[in-house]
C-alpha cells in the first residue's frame, strides 16, 4: 500500500513508519519537525515537512494513496492545560484540515492515534473501550474530539478508521525510539540515570492506594503497538469506525519498573521519593479484550523487553 504517515518524525510514528516499510509498504512521511527529529524519519520513506494545514493537501494530490496513519499531535498532558488553546488548534484543527484533504482526494482509510487519556479517572480497571470518556486535560479532550470527528466522518463519507488508544508506550525498534524534549515518560527518566544524565530518578508519590504506593501503568512495547497499526489498516473498513485499547490488560508499578530498570542495567538507580504529579490516577489498565477478539492482537513483549530495548537505544 501507499500510506501518508503524519508525525513519522516523532516516537511512535517513526517506528511504525519502520515497521510499515519492513512490511512492504511505501510510506510517504508528514511532519512539520516542531517535536520530531529530521534524522528519525526511515530512509526508504520519502519526507515532506510541513503542517497538515500546509501540506496534507498537496500530498494527497499527488494521488495513489491507500491510507492515512495519524501521529502528528501535540502530547503533553501538563501543556495542554497551560496552554488549552494551541492544543485545540494543533490537534483538532489540523487534523481537520487533513481529513479534509482526505475527503477531497477520496483517501478514506485511516488509522488514528487516540489516547487513554480520553477516559480520564477510570471508575473499573482493567478499562474498557466503552467506559465513560471523560477526559481530565484539554489533551485528552482534543483526542476524545477527534475520534468523535472521524465516527461522523464514517457515517458521512464513508471514512473507515480506526482509533487505537494507547496507554503507556515504552521500548524502541532498533535505532527508532523516544528522544523528548523535556521527557516527563517514567522508563526513558529512569534510564537517564545508568545514562549518567542525573543522579537520580523521581518517584512521583508513595501513597497511593496500589500494593507498594506507587502508581500502577499498563506498558506496552512500541513493536507490539506497530503491530496493531498494520492490523488495524486490514481492518478499516468504509463506513465505520472502530474504536479499541492497546494495553496487555496487566500493570506495573513505578516501583517495579525501577526494579526492573535495576537489573538490566546492572546500575543501583537511586530513586528519591517526590510529591504527587496532579492528574495521575493512581491505577490505569486497559482491557484489551476487544482487539484481542476481533483482529487477533495481542502483545508479546514483557517489561524487560521495553526497558532492554530503549536501554540498547539509550546507548
Ligand atoms: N513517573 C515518575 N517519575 C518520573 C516520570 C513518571 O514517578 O520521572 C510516574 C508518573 O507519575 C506515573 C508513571 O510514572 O505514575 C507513568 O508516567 P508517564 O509520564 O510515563 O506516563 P503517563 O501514565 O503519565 O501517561
Amino acid at each position: 500500500m501507499k500510506l501518508l504517515v503524519t508525525g513519522g518524525a516523532g516516537y511512535i510514528g517513526s517506528v511504525v513508519a519502520a515497521l510499515l516499510i519492513e512490511a512492504g509498504h511505501e510510506v510517504v512521511v508528514l511532519d512539520d519537525l516542531s517535536v520530531g527529529h529530521a534524522d528519525a524519519v526511515p530512509q526508504a520513506a520519502r519526507f515532506v515537512q510541513g503542517t497538515l494545514r500546509e501540506k496534507a493537501a498537496d500530498v494527497l494530490g499527488e494521488g495513489g494513496f491507500d491510507a492515512v496513519l495519524h501521529f502528528a499531535a501535540k502530547s503533553q498532558v501538563g501543556e495542554s492545560v497551560r496552554l488549552p488553546a494551541l492544543y485545540w488548534d494543533r490537534n483538532l484543527g489540523e487534523s481537520l484540515a487533513l481529513f479534509e484533504a482526505m475527503r477531497g482526494h477520496g483517501v478514506r482509510k485511516i488509522v488514528f492515534s487516540s489516547t487513554a487519556a480520553t477516559y480520564g479517572e477510570p471508575e473499573q480497571v482493567p478499562i474498557p473501550e466503552d467506559a465513560p470518556t471523560r477526559p481530565t486535560s484539554p489533551y485528552g479532550q482534543t483526542k476524545l474530539a477527534i475520534d468523535g470527528v472521524l465516527t461522523e466522518f464514517a457515517r458521512l463519507y464513508g471514512f473507515g478508521a480506526v482509533s487505537l488508544r494507547y496507554f503507556n508506550v515504552a521500548g524502541a525498534h532498533g535505532r527508532f525510539g523516544e528522544r523528548h524534549d523535556p521527557e516527563t515518560h517514567l522508563i526513558p527518566n529512569v534510564l537517564r540515570v545508568p545514562s549518567g544524565a542525573v543522579p537520580h530518578v523521581s518517584v512521583f508519590g508513595d501513597d497511593y492506594a496500589t500494593p507498594d504506593g506507587t502508581c500502577v501503568r499498563d506498558y506496552i512495547h512500541v513493536v507490539d503497538l506497530g503491530d496493531a497499526h498494520l492490523l488495524a489498516l486490514g481492518a478499516a473498513e468504509p463506513g465505520t469506525h472502530r474504536i479499541y485499547n492497546l494495553g496487555s490488560g496487566s500493570g506495573y508499578s513505578v516501583q517495579e519498573v525501577i526494579d526492573v530498570c535495576r537489573e538490566v542495567t546492572g546500575h543501583p538507580i537511586p530513586a528519591v521519593v517526590a510529591p504527587r504529579r496532579p492528574g495521575d490516577p493512581a491505577v490505569l489498565v486497559a482491557s484489551s479484550a476487544k482487539i484481542q477478539d476481533e483482529l487477533g492482537w495481542k502483545p508479546e513483549r514483557d517489561l524487560r523487553a521495553m526497558v532492554r530495548d530503549a536501554w540498547e537505544f539509550a546507548k
